[in-house]
């Protein structure tokens, strides 16, 4: 019998949300849910097909086009976003043991998301209100001036890790914008999704703005990007999924924002405050059990600190605590999901075969009582690493680091862009000049200096290369789901040639 901690009132069955109701799938399809530290089943969700989508799809357009969200004022719709934002609040207990159970994530980081959620709500809600357009005068000759307008129903597609925060990143700035919105969330983790909905009800969103259909990535993510009534797919997750969407956008030319993959460099130079690297580089990794798209996860080290860094932070890694996600003690928790724990352990043993294990390298010992089939893998540190390694290239998204020596700036330029990612990369330097001149080089969509991944909601979030296309944050966010109509107005006489006079 486990002993592991199980949610009050947790649902046993999980439905989409359409139309303002929750309903089951057309032809009754349904798939499991597991939960990771024990891996059995705890709900059954309601799978999504093409009727499901179709559903949805028909409840979104008519709200856009019936409204009055889209039309609805800023301020009015700020004041609907700023209830959705409280609401978040208030669920953060509730919310934080739902997604630890359904994710495997340590309770204490689960704990922060309902705030940086609920963030998300208030900042697009501020920004709606003191959003202003351009107006272009032509003395004596023209005035234009742009009118924004919601694009229509927005598609949008998430992954597992950190899920409601995720979803709150498009579905945010989807709604602000006076967007309706179809969700498909990620098949792993369905279960804290299922709160958007009563939240949405409750702050007044009028019905069929949120739609939501859960479901396998291939069946009902498939027919949503597809969908013909849908301009806009924000998806983020993996790079190859990515770049089968993109291929099913073309057909209807789609609006598309993509947040991929990531394989992150860490670069640690001799002259760098070395205590608050390795704290920082650990955090970087195994954070949010290393499922983290920004993780840092070859940490580049100059040779004169290289032996000591490398001691410095075997040990520490080995000290970390994994264990029961619920136990506020935990620093790593469960891996989501055994095909996921199987993808991870398997790069454990190929980097077995490539480079020198000093930390990890399998289950951790002495795991929870009832969780000894749960899906844990001990936090794992490859050094001397080569980059032609693949783990070095490839995007693990688990609790293992690949560490690498380098001797001079330009070896640690070229280590740090030698992959297809270009997500983030995070530099630890005193010096300055050497900072911004490697900020500037470093193929990243994000660089933090002197620091792991802390964001203001109005900087860029987005990689480059095969990490995304797009960005989201602030105004961009705004840009992606609305369209800048010019509307051109004639002051002064217009010359026309007098065809066929
Ligand atoms: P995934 O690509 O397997 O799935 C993401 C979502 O896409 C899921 O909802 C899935 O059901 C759906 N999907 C799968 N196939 C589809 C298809 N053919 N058509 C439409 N939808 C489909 O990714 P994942 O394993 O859930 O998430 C982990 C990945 O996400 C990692 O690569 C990570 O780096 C990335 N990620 C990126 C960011 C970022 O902002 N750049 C943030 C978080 C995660």
């Amino acid at each position: 019998m486990s002993k592991h901690f199980v949610p009050e009132n947790l649902p046993t069955t999980i439905q989409h949300y359409i139309g303002g109701k929750f309903v089951d799938s057309i032809g009754g399809e349904t798939f499991e849910v597991l939960d990771p530290v024990t891996n059995t089943t705890y709900a059954t969700a309601a799978a999504g097909q093409k009727a499901d989508i179709d559903a949805a799809v028909a409840a979104a357009t008519t709200a856009f086009k019936k409204g009055p969200w889209p039309t609805m004022s800023p301020r009015a719709r700020a004041k609907v976003l700023y209830k959705i934002a409280d609401a978040v609040v208030a669920a953060e207990d509730r919310l934080a043991e739902m997604e630890t159970f359904d994710t495997g994530l340590p309770i204490t980081q689960a704990r922060g998301q309902a705030q940086r959620a609920a963030e998300n709500f208030r900042f697009f809600a501020d920004l709606i209100v003191a959003q202003h357009d351009t107006a272009l005068k032509v003395p004596g000759s023209q005035l234009n001036y742009v009118n924004r307008k919601p694009i229509g129903v927005a598609g949008l597609i998430t992954p597992w890790n950190t899920p409601f925060m995720l979803e709150s990143w498009k579905l945010a700035p989807s709604i602000a914008s006076g967007c309706t919105v179809v969700l498909k969330p990620a098949e792993f983790t369905p279960l804290s999704a299922s709160l958007w909905a009563t939240i949405f009800e409750e702050a007044g969103l009028p019905e069929g703005v949120f739609n939501m259909v859960n479901g396998i990535g291939e069946e009902a993510g498939d027919a949503l990007v597809k969908h013909p009534d849908v301009p806009l797919i924000s998806f983020t997750g993996e790079s190859s999924t990515g770049q089968l969407i993109f291929r099913n956008c073309a057909e209807n030319l789609k609006g598309m924002s993509m947040e991929l993959g990531g394989k992150s460099p860490a670069i640690v130079f001799a002259d760098a405050d070395f205590d608050a690297a390795i704290d920082s580089t650990l955090f970087g990794v195994f954070s949010l059990n290393g499922e983290r798209c920004t993780a840092g996860s070859r940490i580049i080290v100059e040779r004169p600190i290289y032996e000591k860094f490398v001691k410095a932070y075997a040990a520490r890694a080995k000290n970390i605590k994994v264990g029961d996600p619920h136990d506020p003690e935990t620093q790593v928790g469960a891996l989501v999901h055994p095909e996921h724990y199987d993808k991870v352990m398997s790069y454990v043993e190929i980097g077995k075969t490539e480079a020198r294990l000093v930390a990890g390298g399998g289950r951790p010992e002495n795991l929870p009582e009832g969780q000894e089939n749960g899906s844990y893998v001990a936090p794992t540190v490859f050094v001397d690493v080569a980059p032609d390694a693949r783990i070095f290239q490839e995007e693990i998204f688990g609790p293992v680091v690949a560490i690498t020596p380098f001797d001079t700036d330009e070896e640690a330029l070229e280590l740090a862009n030698n992959t297809k990612y270009g997500l983030a990369a995070y530099v630890w330097t005193n010096d300055l000049k050497r900072a911004h001149n490697f900020a500037q080089d470093v193929e990243a969509g994000m660089v933090w200096l002197n620091s792991h991944n802390v964001r203001d909601l109005r900087s860029p979030f987005g990689g480059v290369k095969a990490s995304g296309l797009g960005h989201e944050g602030g105004y961009r966010s705004i840009d992606f789901y609305t369209d800048q109509q010019a509307v051109h107005i004639t002051l002064g006489d217009v010359h026309t040639p007098k065809f066929g006079a």
